[in-house]
């Protein structure tokens, strides 16, 4: 007979692929060891879940915690912790805004050591890929990194330049040879400074012209490049944060074509539009743009219908200085909302939960795991993986505000919108990291995560 559970989860609505489940579920050691309608036996802590729903922990496999480097940026404690507030159990770090950016094994290495000490969930970090790291590669692979990110438009950081077609193609190869993806960040240079130099020109520097400078052709054609190399290389691709459904259409057509690309979009993108961008100001400036309502409403077809993979915020916070100016091209472009953003795409599906949970927590979840080969341990509520999950409560709209913010600045745009979702508790393979709208601090530290070959 075995000893008493760890924990049982009791009287909640388990979300799953096949739908909602009203069930127990119980913890021993880090992992799920039954899900049941009842589960009889006592645990050594218990969870009265009624009410609420239990999904399994975001997986969100991008974001810009920028340590080591640019600590003042963000950092791995406050990153990670407002993730878990979020409903957040797992994060891949981007190659990028850390200083020096991991270009290499020893880069890779170093950050691991850092969020091995500071990160409250599990992790897994990209490498980069540019002009003159291709023989970095391998050694990067060999030391865990979970794939290879690349831009194709400057991407506003010096040490990490963009690589053209010639570049990407010979990474792209290499990359297919050691078995992972590559990412790449899907705008075209030459096109966005094309439109942004003839914004100038006319003297228009307000968040309109910004987004006018990077419509969607500029995506359109890196999208394009991007999967035509893949084809060609046999090259696993992930096209981060598509803005558009055109984007979106590419991806499906090559799919067809059989080349193995997915699709990433994030919260704000789901979320915003072009209107919100102007009231909103300089916390909903990013790259590729926040596009029109039209475009907004045709993304949420794609992700019900399947045609979206994943859902990463894209988390890249800045400090006030760099989110402040008259001339919206020289604000920081990148959106805060690795805490909000999973609760905000829940509670815009509070009335089709039904349906929409158990899509979300796919693309929030199961899918990016399976994609990047965590499938074996994470991403589901089934019995033998690792217990990561949170509970969401619905109820009335309530407002967002600066003050509940774990991340280093309070710089949102999601402050002042309203959720009636909210994520009560986050677990990390059996421990609480965050409950009842606190942080814990007994857990042990995140565990860094490799691919399985
Ligand atoms: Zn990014």
């Amino acid at each position: 007979m075995s000893s008493e559970l760890d924990l049982i989860v009791r009287g909640g609505t388990l979300v799953t692929p096949d739908g909602l489940q009203r069930a127990d579920l119980a913890v021993q050691g880090e992992r799920i060891v039954r899900i049941a309608p009842e589960i009889a036996e006592t645990a050594a802590a218990v969870v009265e879940a009624e009410g609420r729903y239990v999904l399994p922990g975001v997986i969100d496999a991008h974001v810009h915690f920028n340590e080591p480097g640019r600590t003042e940026w963000e950092g791995l404690a406050s990153g990670s912790a407002a993730l878990a507030a979020g409903g957040g159990t797992t994060f891949f770090d981007m190659p990028l805004n850390s200083e020096p950016p991991v270009i290499d094994a020893a880069r890779l290495r170093e950050k691991r050591a850092l969020a091995e000490e500071k990160s409250c969930v599990d992790f897994a970090l990209w490498g980069g890929l540019i002009p003159g790291n291709l023989d970095q590669l391998a050694s990067l692979r060999d030391a865990g990194a979970v794939g290879f990110k690349a831009f194709m438009s400057e991407s506003g950081i010096a040490s990490f330049p963009r690589v053209n077609a010639a570049v990407l193609r010979e990474g792209m190869k290499r990359a297919a040879r050691l078995g992972l993806p590559v990412a790449v960040h899907a705008e075209d240079e030459t096109l966005a400074a094309r439109f942004t130099a003839m914004e100038k020109a006319a003297g228009r520097h307000d968040a309109a012209a910004w987004l006018a400078s990077r419509p969607v052709e500029v995506e359109q054609e890196a999208i394009r490049i991007a999967l035509e190399l893949a084809g060609e290389t046999g090259c696993s691709l992930h096209i981060v944060h598509v803005s558009s459904p055109e984007g979106v259409a590419l991806v499906e057509e090559a799919r067809d074509r059989r080349v193995d690309v997915t699709a990433e979009t994030c919260p704000h993108y789901l979320l915003l539009n072009d209107r919100d961008v102007a009231a909103i100001g300089a916390p909903a400036k990013c790259a590729p743009p926040i596009r029109d309502e039209k475009r907004r409403k045709a993304l949420w077809r794609d992700l019900r219908a399947g045609r979206i993979h994943t859902v990463g915020s894209d988390h890249s916070p800045a400090p006030a200085a760099l989110k402040t100016s008259d001339d919206f091209f020289a604000l920081w472009g990148g959106i805060g909302g690795v805490q909000h953003g999973a609760a905000l795409l829940f509670s815009a599906c509070a009335a089709t939960l039904e349906s929409d949970l158990p899509r979300l927590a796919a693309v929030l979840a199961r899918n990016v795991a399976r994609r990047f080969r965590l499938s074996a341990r994470k991403g589901l509520l089934a019995e033998g993986w690792e217990a990561d999950f949170c509970l969401v409560e619905f109820g009335r709209p309530r407002t967002i505000e600066a003050g509940e913010l774990w991340t280093r600045h309070q710089i949102s745009p999601y402050v002042g919108r309203k959720s009636r979702a909210r994520v009560t508790d986050t677990y990390v393979r059996g421990h609480a990291v965050y409950a009842d709208g606190r942080l814990v601090n007994l857990p042990p530290p995140g565990r860094f995560l490799r691919p399985e070959r």
